[in-house]
């Protein structure tokens, strides 16, 4: 059966379509379009829907060219209805459910960040229940994944994301939008020791995270240091705070549950140094740390398309009568 999953939540107008056979999937084709903020800094919602309206249309025609397939053939349809940009999610679900509608698909509205939690299991059929750390542009949560449809909070951002604090910090040291990549390629040269940052909640017996203190010190530093010429060792040292933290909360949340799967997430589980560094924690308590490969970390059809599977098999029935959810709690 082939599937399709749209993506527009937030600045990457993207669509992909997967055939799963006897729960294999082959990927047919997978586009993103990802909108530049360069100039503004980062992401004007009006902007983004304008931008999503305008690139939808080709988006969808090379992707079923590069498949090689009709509309017709499809099986089913999925879209991100939330949580994100209200205008953004307002073109992926009106085109979705345009095309189940005058194709009689049946349509699923997926829930952006399940598909982050899910996406993993794309390659590699990671079991429930798992641990899932999960790192975007807006979200900085610690859940464990029961099942589909079945989360449990057990920590989250009480500000800003670790994506945000690094999308801030590297604006404020001139370097392009989106920050992440910029500090992880400027830090690899660096000497994570040189420049002495806070830890956020370091010791902390809970899972929650805070970033916002981090990125005012970071702030700080780069107001100090008005004539910096080289920030290779100041990214090195801010990186590796973010994952000293990254890594105690998973540690915490590894002792309290005993689980031995952790999957990590969201565009900045793209990071390698991230990505190394929490496996390593992982290892300490004989856990595995499982994570999508980088390209399919940062928002993209495929884990929509991968999730309306997951939501296929798991019997949830599909419907056109929905609204966009720009809130949405993850489904306990
Ligand atoms: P998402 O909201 O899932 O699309 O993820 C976007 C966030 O991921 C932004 O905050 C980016 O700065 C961050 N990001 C993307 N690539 C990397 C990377 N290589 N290292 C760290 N953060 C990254
Ligand atoms: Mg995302």
């Amino acid at each position: 059966m082939i599937y399709l999953g749209i993506e527009s939540s937030c600045d990457e107008t993207a669509a992909a379509l997967i055939e799963v056979v006897a729960g294999i999937p082959k990927i047919l084709g997978h586009r993103v379009h990802s909108q530049n903020h360069t100039a503004s800094g980062g992401v004007i919602p009006q902007v983004a829907a304008r931008e999503h309206l305008l690139h939808l249309p080709k988006v969808m025609e090379s992707l079923f060219k590069e498949a090689g397939i009709q509309p017709q053939d499809l099986g089913g349809i999925g879209v991100t209805a939330g949580p994100g940009l209200i205008g953004g999610l307002l073109v992926g679900v009106m085109w979705a459910k345009g095309l189940a509608l005058s194709l009689s698909k049946p349509l699923w509205p997926v829930h952006h960040l399940e598909a982050h939690a899910l996406m993993v299991r794309m390659e590699v059929p990671v079991a429930f229940p798992y641990l899932l750390l999960l790192l975007s542009g807006g979200h900085c949560m610690l859940t464990l994944v029961h099942d589909v449809q079945r989360y449990e909070l057990l920590g989250q951002t009480r500000d800003d994301a670790a994506g945000e604090c690094l999308d801030k910090v590297a604006r404020a040291l001139g370097g392009p939008y989106p920050g992440g990549v910029y500090i992880e390629e400027r830090a690899r040269h660096g000497n994570p020791q040189a420049v002495n940052l806070p830890i956020p909640f370091e010791h902390a017996a809970h899972c929650d995270f805070s970033f916002s203190g981090l990125k005012t010190a970071c702030l700080q530093w780069i107001q100090k240091h008005p004539n910096l010429t080289d920030s290779q060792d100041f990214c090195a040292s801010f990186q590796k705070v973010i994952a000293d933290s990254l890594s105690e909360r998973v540690a915490h949340a590894l002792r309290q549950t005993s689980l031995l799967r952790c999957v990590l997430s969201g565009g900045v589980a793209a990071n390698a140094y991230f990505r190394q560094r929490l496996q390593e924690t992982c290892a300490k308590y004989g856990a595995k740390l499982y994570a999508p490969p980088p390209a399919y970390c940062t928002d993209n059809g495929l884990m929509i398309a991968w999730t309306t599977y997951e939501l296929h098999r798991k019997g949830i029935a599909p419907c056109t009568d929905f609204q966009v959810r720009p809130q949405w709690p993850l489904p306990h």
